[in-house]
């Protein structure tokens, strides 16, 4: 019989349901896939077995039985190839090596004292190629590294603007794969950030989230019925920049009184702390020892943070909030003035179901969901060579 295009096409999004399926429900049987996906069981055991033949899906020992024959239980195999998770920050360069499930075997971090691209692309591969070299042997090996930077990328990965580089238009995915010929994917930190939460963090069963990364600025991501919103050109989320100062401080973006100079690392008040430049775990450290002009100093920014959110929450009505990123590390000093602005200042039906928190991830999240988006690109990509 001959293939038409469509059928190919179907197979191929059954397969892919198929081993999605497996992924997020470990223990399943063919039969309870079958009802699960609607697929009928001959359809079930066919795709099964070419997944188990591709090494993605795995057979584990007899389940419970209903009555009969005991079933055969699948599993994902997690351990079929690995991926690099990156972040780029402005003074620091995390990565981890991790499994298909996002598992974490690997990780090394570096501090980034210049930001010029042949030094901070230099560091990248270097730390990339450590992480290869770690990488155990699995049927695909690396399949796949993801990079989460400060700053918008288009879709080719083209990292368009990053100010707190002061990177412009640099084709940061053709570089990286010319290096390593491994498939690259860039986004927006934020962005990868709430990838990592919808599917390890907070997010897991959440439709609706923003994800509010704070650190050297504030960029959000945003899920929109379990999926991540871009906007037409992926630029959406530059939630640094939403004005809630009239005639505020004016920002290098061009406009004035732009959120991230009062609820960023941004509004630090040097001068007030007599010294020169610190970081957010230092004012943390300072905080920790009681010091009340540091405690201030957080209180301020948790009201700042609370009126954005409020914005927000307004106008997107999530169920869950994350605030992540490095700030995140200071929530005991932020929540108390943050939630108290947003209890004040949100319409009441926003309010109700609605969950404000802070990252259980930490500062990992962008890194690990930037990981996990490499390995969903990989595993797409088994689907379309069906
Ligand atoms: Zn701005």
């Amino acid at each position: 019989m001959k293939v038409t295009g469509d059928q190919a096409l179907v197979k191929k999004i059954n397969k892919s349901l198929i081993l999605h399926t497996i992924r997020k429900h470990p223990e399943l049987s063919r039969a309870r896939i079958s009802e699960m996906t609607g697929l009928n069981k001959a359809t079930v055991s066919n795709l099964v077995a070419e997944l188990q033949e591709d090494q993605l899906v795995l057979e584990a020992g007899p389940g419970e039985s209903s009555g009969g024959r005991k079933p055969l239980i699948l599993h994902f195999n997690a351990m079929a190839g690995c991926v690099i998770g990156m972040e780029l920050r402005v003074k620091q360069l995390t990565a981890i090596l991790c499994d298909l499930n996002g598992n974490v075997l690997s990780e090394a971090d570096s501090l980034l004292q210049r930001h010029d691209l042949d030094d901070v692309l230099t560091e990248m591969k270097t730390m990339i190629a450590a992480l290869i070299a770690k990488a155990p042997s699995t049927p695909y090996g690396v399949v796949g590294i993801g990079v989460g930077v400060p700053g918008m990328v288009d879709e080719n990965g083209v990292v368009l603007f990053a100010p707190n580089l002061a990177w412009e238009k640099v084709h940061l995915r053709e570089l990286l794969e010319e290096s390593f010929s491994i498939p690259v994917v860039i986004d927006n930190e934020a962005n990868s950030g709430a990838f990592g939460e919808l599917n390890f963090g907070r997010g897991e069963d959440v439709r609706h989230l923003l994800y509010v990364s704070a650190g050297s600025g504030i960029g959000s991501g945003i899920i929109i019925a379990g999926e991540l919103y871009k906007g037409s050109r992926g630029y959406a989320g530059e939630t640094g920049h939403m004005c809630i100062e009239a005639e505020g401080i004016p920002c290098s973006c061009g406009s004035r009184g732009c959120w991230e100079l009062y609820a960023s690392e941004k509004a630090y008040d040097l001068a007030s702390m007599e010294l020169p430049a610190y970081r957010t775990p230092d004012l943390i450290g300072f905080a920790a020892r009681g010091d009340a002009t540091a405690e201030r100093q957080f209180s301020e920014i948790g009201a700042y943070l609370g009126i954005g959110l409020t914005n927000l929450i307004n106008s997107f009505n999530p169920e869950l909030i994350v605030i992540g990123g490095p700030l995140s590390e200071a929530r005991e000093w932020l929540e108390p003035s943050m939630q108290q602005m947003v209890a004040k200042r949100t319409l009441p039906y926003h309010k109700q179901q609605l969950e404000i928190s802070f990252s259980t991830l930490g500062s990992r999240a962008a890194m690990i969901g930037a990981g996990f988006s490499a390995a969903m690109h990989f595993l797409g990509h088994t689907r379309v060579m069906v």
